[in-house]
């Protein structure tokens, strides 16, 4: 047998795939990966029906359709105030899974050292390792998240190529705070390195907490870029429209990477996202109010059976620490347990961990569901713990 690649063949399927398929076969509630469980706007749905129907149908234009890239510089400037030009500093991808692969793959050569801070989203790791990068870790632990400064600071080196950022982060529901961010870009701007945020929750914030992009930092305009996604700011993750935007000299390499992975992505769902973004502020208001009523709801159910719940600024995720419960003495024994016999999927927030010692005592609970999938799991768990 000839080798295969070993970092891909070294590594387990993911686990919000794991998690759900075990959802599956115990007839459990999935608060496991993250997905909403009703659609995104019929308008834009309607959109994207109406477009593929009439069509064109062929190859979009390989960096986007000059409506959604248009769409998307708007967008930057009616939420960050932000000015960038549409043609130079903005690129559309399969979903924000691609645009965090062409950005390191256009960003860094092999060899380079690429700082990612835990917890860390799924593919952060692989993509890096798989282009040859050399990961530095830093690690935030929950419930309070906070950010190391001296292992920050520590992590840069000569080599360092690439700071990865999540804001907000997932799972941690965290947003880091203007001086955190000036922390962060004042150290890659000393250290002449990239910036690339995975700012997918940037719409779903709570408690009137503004999103603050790294492009509105003055010191990250010529060495950062920020990638959204169409899947969690409409509700739609099935539809994989993801967006890069900042500095033109930085989107040419990742445009590179971008033709050579997707070339392009299905146009008529591009032209019913560019609508999307053109929805009034009560849209954008409404889907915050909505999710931090479910983040309470949950909270409270949880809460009244023993579970410590974390605090969550943003995105769709309750981390909760069980540890006044006897169900497990680690998080991935609790979750298989859940799942079993109480019939709620969750996600062990060590998944999230690459380092050593990863904590041991925090579960992930997905909220974007129905109030009634809510409550459906808090009754399963109520009657599991005999509460
Ligand atoms: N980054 C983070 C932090 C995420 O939670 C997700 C959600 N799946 C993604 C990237 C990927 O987004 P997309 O589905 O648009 O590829
Ligand atoms: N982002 C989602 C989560 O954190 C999962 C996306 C996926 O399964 N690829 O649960």
């Amino acid at each position: 047998m000839l080798p295969k690649n070993a970092i891909y063949s070294g590594i387990p399927t993911t686990i919000f795939e794991v998690m759900s398929r075990l959802a599956q076969q115990h007839n459990a509630v999935n608060l496991g990966q993250g997905f909403p469980d009703v659609d995104g706007p019929l308008s834009l749905r309607e959109y994207a029906a109406e477009a593929l129907l009439k069509g064109p149908n062929q190859y979009p234009p390989m960096p986007g359709i000059p409506a959604l890239r248009q769409a998307v510089a708007m967008s930057y400037a009616r939420f960050q105030n932000v000015q960038v030009d549409w043609q130079s500093q903005v690129i559309i991808t399969s979903g924000a899974t691609e645009a965090l692969s062409d950005c390191i793959n256009g960003l860094i050569n092999p060899g380079d050292e690429v700082i990612l801070l835990e917890p860390l989203y799924d593919c952060y790791a692989p993509l890096v390792e798989r282009a040859g990068g050399i990961i530095k870790l830093v690690r935030l632990d929950p419930p309070d998240w906070v950010l190391p400064i001296d292992a920050l600071q520590n992590a840069f080196s000569d080599n360092t190529r690439l700071l990865l950022l999540n804001n907000p982060m997932n799972p941690a529901g965290k947003m880091f705070s203007r001086s955190e961010l000036e922390l962060i870009v004042d150290l890659c701007d000393a250290h002449d390195v990239f910036i690339v945020a995975d700012e997918v929750y940037e719409h779903l914030t709570f408690d009137g907490l503004p999103h603050i992009s790294v492009l509105s930092l003055p010191k990250a305009k010529a060495r950062a870029v920020a990638i959204g996604s169409a899947g969690k700011t409409f509700s739609m993750t099935g539809w994989k429209v993801g967006t890069v935007t900042g500095a033109a000299h930085m989107i040419e390499p990742i445009t590179k990477a971008h033709q050579f992975t997707t070339f392009t992505t299905p146009p008529h769902l591009q032209v019913a996202v560019a609508k999307g973004l053109e929805l009034p502020d009560s849209y954008f208001e409404s889907i915050k109010l909505e999710l931090a009523a479910k983040r309470d709801r949950l909270a409270a159910g949880l809460s009244a059976l023993n579970f410590k719940v974390g605090t969550c600024q943003a995105a769709y995720f309750l981390n909760v620490d069980f540890s006044a419960l006897s169900i497990g003495d680690t998080d991935v024994e609790a979750c298989q347990a859940m799942v079993r016999d109480a019939g709620v999927a969750t996600v062990p927030v060590s998944a999230f961990y690459k380092g050593d010692e990863p904590p041991q005592m925090f579960l992930r609970f997905c909220f974007c569901k129905q109030d009634s999938v809510l409550d459906d799991a808090v009754e399963r768990l109520a009657k599991w713990l005999g509460a």
